[in-house]
C-alpha cells in the first residue's frame, strides 16, 4: 500500500452511487485506489421519493460514475440492486465476492425524501422512506458482514443533519435518519471485537434531486437564499465532500461509532 494510494488494492461497495452523493463517494473511494461496485436501481417500487416517479433511473446514471472510475485507473463494476430486496442485496454481495476476491468498504448511501406531515403522510410513504435508509442499511450490512470481517474493513452509513434535529413535514425522514445513527452506534459496538469499524456521514445541503426536486420547491424560495439564510459559511456541500470522508473514516482503523457533520455550521445556527 503506498501513500499515495491509501486505499490501493481494496475493493469498496456504494449503494445508490448512480446519484450524486454517491458519485462523489464512488470517486474519492477510486481516486484513493479502491475498485468500486457501484449499486443502483432503475426502477423502484414506489413512487414515494425525490423523483416522484418509480422510474428512479440510477443504474442508467451509474454507468457514468463507473466511467470517472475507470479513468482513474481503478476497476468499477455496476450492479442492479434495490438495497429493499434481502434476494438482490445478497446477490450483489455474492456478485462483488466473485469478481473482486472480497469487500474491504461498504457504503450505505442509497436513500429518499418525500415532504408531508404526520397527519397527511400515507402510510406507503412512511414505509417506502423506511425501507429505503433504514432496513436497505441493516440488509446490504447484513449481507456484507462475514466478508467485512475477513478484510476486517469498514461500513460508512450516509445519514443526515436530519439524524440530528427535527424538520415539520419530514418526521419520517427525520425518524430514518437517527435510526441510521443507532444503528451505527450499536453495530460499531457488535463489530469491535473483529476489527471492522462503522462510521456515519451527516451531509448538510447539497444540490441533488433530494433538494432541487423536493425540498427547495416546498420552502417555496431560491435554493441560493436557503443557503444564505441557513449555512453559516454561506456555500452548499459537495459529493467531493462526503467522498473526502468516506476515504477518512476508510483510513483510520481507531474511530468507529461516530459520526461527523459536515454542514458549513447548519447545526450551531440555533439563533
Ligand atoms: P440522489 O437522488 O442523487 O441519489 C440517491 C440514489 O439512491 C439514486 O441514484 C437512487 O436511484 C438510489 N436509490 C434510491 N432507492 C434505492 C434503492 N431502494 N436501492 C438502491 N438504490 C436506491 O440523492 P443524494 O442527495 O445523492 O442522496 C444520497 C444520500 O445522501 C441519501 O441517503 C440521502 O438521504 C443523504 N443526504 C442527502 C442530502 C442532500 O442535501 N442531498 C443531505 C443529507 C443526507
Amino acid at each position: 500500500m503506498s501513500t499515495d494510494s491509501p486505499l490501493g488494492g481494496k475493493v469498496s461497495i456504494v449503494t445508490g452511487a448512480g446519484g450524486q452523493i454517491g458519485e462523489g463517494i464512488a470517486v474519492e473511494l477510486a481516486k484513493a485506489g479502491s475498485d468500486v461496485v457501484i449499486a443502483d436501481v432503475n426502477v423502484l417500487d414506489t413512487e414515494y421519493n425525490q423523483q416522484s416517479s418509480k422510474e428512479v433511473g440510477g443504474a442508467k446514471r451509474a454507468e457514468e460514475v463507473a466511467a470517472r472510475v475507470e479513468e482513474l485507473g481503478r476497476r468499477a463494476h455496476i450492479v442492479e440492486c434495490d438495497v429493499t430486496h434481502a434476494d438482490q442485496v445478497s446477490a450483489m454481495v455474492e456478485e462483488t465476492v466473485s469478481e473482486f476476491g472480497g469487500i474491504d468498504v461498504l457504503c450505505n448511501n442509497a436513500g429518499i425524501i418525500t415532504v408531508d406531515s404526520v397527519e397527511e403522510m400515507k402510510e406507503g410513504e412512511w414505509d417506502s422512506v423506511m425501507d429505503v435508509n433504514v432496513k436497505g442499511v441493516f440488509l446490504v450490512s447484513q449481507a456484507a458482514i462475514p466478508h467485512l470481517k475477513e478484510s476486517n474493513g469498514t461500513i460508512i452509513n450516509t445519514a443526515s443533519i436530519a439524524g440530528s434535529i427535527g424538520a415539520a413535514g419530514l418526521a419520517h425522514y427525520c425518524a430514518s435518519k437517527h435510526a441510521v445513527l443507532g444503528f451505527t452506534k450499536s453495530l460499531s459496538l457488535e463489530l469491535a471485537g473483529d476489527d471492522v469499524t462503522v462510521n456515519a456521514i451527516c451531509p448538510g445541503i447539497v444540490d441533488t434531486p433530494m433538494w432541487n426536486k423536493v425540498l427547495t420547491p416546498t420552502l417555496e424560495e431560491d435554493y441560493k437564499d436557503t443557503i444564505e439564510r441557513v449555512i453559516p459559511l454561506g456555500r452548499d456541500q459537495s459529493p467531493e465532500d462526503m467522498g473526502r470522508l468516506a476515504v477518512f473514516f476508510a483510513t483510520n482503523r481507531n474511530i468507529t461509532g461516530q459520526s461527523v457533520v459536515v454542514d458549513g455550521g447548519i447545526l450551531q445556527n440555533v439563533i
